[in-house]
């Protein structure tokens, strides 16, 4: 979502509005696949403080993912406030650091809301609260049904100590 600076940059101390929805495209957050099939809508401003741009936006939207336990496609609400200051190459000074610099006339305001969707991002996502997940044995997705893979097997080191205490015990 390419934004065009050129007449609010020329208007200090004025304000332009910035709606609509932005095409972000597939990407990947702490190994998850992630993608937003309609976009995120955008409901904000951007003023001219004469020496920077300050952008300040709601962001609503859905995220496509996936439950982390059991990997069916899971869509979430995605809701955050945008806040930051744009200035232009030529008056940014490299010691700041809380800044986006931007040259010519134009800012990519897809880029601003989705390194600030990973600032709120929490990254795990789940189908429901109490997901069984998959049977780490079969893979059996156990909301659906149980599997026969027991899972009282004793660990053979727990074996060999449970032998111990049989054998003091029958002493
Ligand atoms: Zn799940
Ligand atoms: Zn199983």
């Amino acid at each position: 979502m390419i934004c065009d600076l050129s007449q609010i940059l020329k208007d200090y101390g004025g304000t332009m509005p910035v709606n609509g929805v932005c095409k972000l495209s597939d990407t990947e957050f702490l190994g998850e696949d992630l993608s937003f099939p309609d976009g995120l809508f955008i409901d904000g401003k951007i003023t001219n403080n004469t020496k920077s741009l300050h952008f300040t936006a709601k962001v609503t939207g859905k995220l496509q993912a996936h439950c982390a336990r059991c990997r069916v496609t899971v869509y979430e609400d995605v809701e955050f406030d945008i806040s930051e200051i744009l200035v232009r190459d030529e008056d940014a000074n490299s010691t700041d650091e809380d800044i986006i610099v931007f040259s010519g006339h134009e800012v990519d305001l897809g880029d601003i809301v989705i390194d600030n969707f990973f600032l709120n991002a929490s990254g795990k996502y789940l189908c429901k609260e109490d997901c069984k997940g998959l049977c780490p044995k079969c893979g059996q997705d156990l909301n659906i049904k149980e599997c026969d893979c027991s899972d009282d097997e004793i660990d053979p080191r727990w074996e060999a100590l449970a032998q111990i205490i049989k054998n003091s015990e029958s002493e």
